[in-house]
């Protein structure tokens, strides 16, 4: 079985769907179709629950009436015949009822995330009725009876996979199966998310889960791109990534997949595809554990990060220092991305500052603390890079922009360079002009 996955505006409206019942269509075999929220519904959810949460009552009906909108419309487009689309309109007017319901109880990070999925339930619901409407049989399957996840870095796919199978035991149909992204039950069994994005990470969660022989994730964009093509020109899909390539360049910003997408399929050797919904004979990007040629692939960039100096007048580096520099972030659950040292300071980078001002405090206890928001981590990505010699020309950049840190040798396949995100587009286009473009090095 195949996992495919579709969201945003690959769902964004009657055409796109259409579209992508043909992308279905035209594939042998089982398979298992994630969809997302279609494109703007869960922002609109988030300016819901933000009302909630200021109990801003008399904007509530609004915001579901604009959603209501949008899915009506949506169904009225593509199930145009009255006896039929008359069963999904109720079947939706019961999901956003219960969005009613839900608003007008105190909010919590519980309200907040039974109302943020409701966009995947809206439009699973009728993109199965779309399809059976078409004479496509499918299984519709509600996520929260197998997205049964404890720990969101760690899923039990073995735990996942049974609880699956408890759900097809029940069904007739297998060929062609939907259900959520984005989903989760926590481990107080609650509804709660994957976090934004985290539809593709439903879907390697699934694949492994099922064993799936492929997962697809299908998007607007040719692949993954050897650099962002938000601030830079003349960028282009890569065609190919190791396991490890892809995993570091979406932790590290890649828009195209959520940070923790490649990990629960990295054991299992399941290839990811990343493919472009408008223009699915565009070959994309293909993630697997093969690593066809060395050197480098892509930069990408991850920004609202903080740096933090801990400048020590004792010895830095004396025994035990640094593991009680590292407690104090353990301690709060923050985790560090980069580090470099020198003999009397340490600099490292966090990207959540939800507990900056405890950490802190805390810190101060062992030296001089300074601070510095608002940066960029530039992440340089490709097996072997650091053996391959052309990249030394990446340490140009530091003749045209400050850099505040480098984290060069963690391992072959990662530069890291931190920068102020002033100067971000900046740094991404002359590594793009000094990298890719004089095709000094390795090129993809
Ligand atoms: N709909 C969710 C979001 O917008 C999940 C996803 O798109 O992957 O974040
Ligand atoms: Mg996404």
């Amino acid at each position: 079985m195949k996992v495919l996955k579709f969201g945003g505006t690959s769902v964004g409206s009657a055409s796109s769907i259409k579209n992508v019942k043909e992308i279905i269509l035209n594939q042998p075999g089982s398979k298992l179709l994630v969809l997302s929220a279609m494109s703007g519904v869960t922002n609109q959810l988030v300016e819901l629950s933000e009302m909630v949460r200021h109990s801003y009552v008399t904007g509530y009906s609004g915001k579901i009436d604009e959603i209501r909108k949008k899915h009506y419309d949506l169904v009225m487009d593509l199930i145009p015949q009255d006896s039929v689309n008359h069963n999904v309109i109720s079947d939706l007017e019961s999901i956003l009822q219960e969005l009613e319901v839900t608003c007008r109880l105190p909010w919590s990070r519980n309200i907040e995330a039974r109302i943020l999925t409701t966009g995947e339930s809206l439009l699973t619901l009728i993109f199965s009725a779309y399809l059976k409407y078409e004479d496509v049989e499918n299984t519709l399957l509600d996520a929260k009876t197998f997205m049964h996840i404890n720990n969101l870095e760690n899923p039990d796919t073995l735990y996942i996979g049974e609880l699956l199978n408890d759900q097809l035991r029940l069904s007739s149909q297998h060929d062609l199966l939907i259900t959520q992204g984005f989903v989760r039950l926590n481990e107080k069994r609650e509804v709660s998310t994957l976090k934004r994005g985290g539809s593709d990470y439903t879907a390697t969660i699934l694949g492994a889960a099922i064993r799936a022989s492929e997962i697809q994730i299908w998007t607007d964009i040719n692949g993954l791109h050897n650099n962002d093509p938000r601030f830079v020109e003349n960028t282009k899909p890569v065609a190919h990534l190791s396991f490890e390539e892809a995993a570091e360049l979406a932790y590290f910003g890649a828009k195209i997949l959520h940070p923790q997408t490649i990990s629960p399929v990295i054991g299992k050797n399941i290839p990811v595809y990343l493919k472009n919904t408008f223009t699915p004979e565009a070959t994309g990007t293909r993630i697997s554990a093969i690593s066809e040629k060395k050197g480098l692939k892509a930069i990408s960039a991850k920004d609202e990060i903080t740096a933090i100096k801990i400048k020590s007048n004792r010895m830095l580096m004396a025994h035990g220092f640094l593991k009680k520099i590292f407690e104090i972030f353990d301690k709060y659950e923050t985790a560090i991305d980069m580090i470099t040292t020198s003999e009397i300071a340490i600099s490292l980078t966090i990207d959540d500052n939800s507990n900056l001002d405890q950490i802190l405090t805390e810190l101060d206890n062992y030296g001089e603390i300074s601070v510095d928001t608002q940066h960029s981590i530039i992440c340089v990505v490709g097996e072997g890079l650091i053996e391959d010699r052309g990249t030394s020309r990446l340490f140009e950049i530091l003749q045209d922009v400050p850099v505040r840190m480098i984290s060069y040798g963690g391992s072959n396949n990662n530069i890291s360079l931190l920068v102020d995100t002033r100067n971000k587009i900046e740094v991404l286009q002359k590594l793009n002009e000094k990298l890719f473009m004089n095709q000094l090095i390795n090129q993809v």
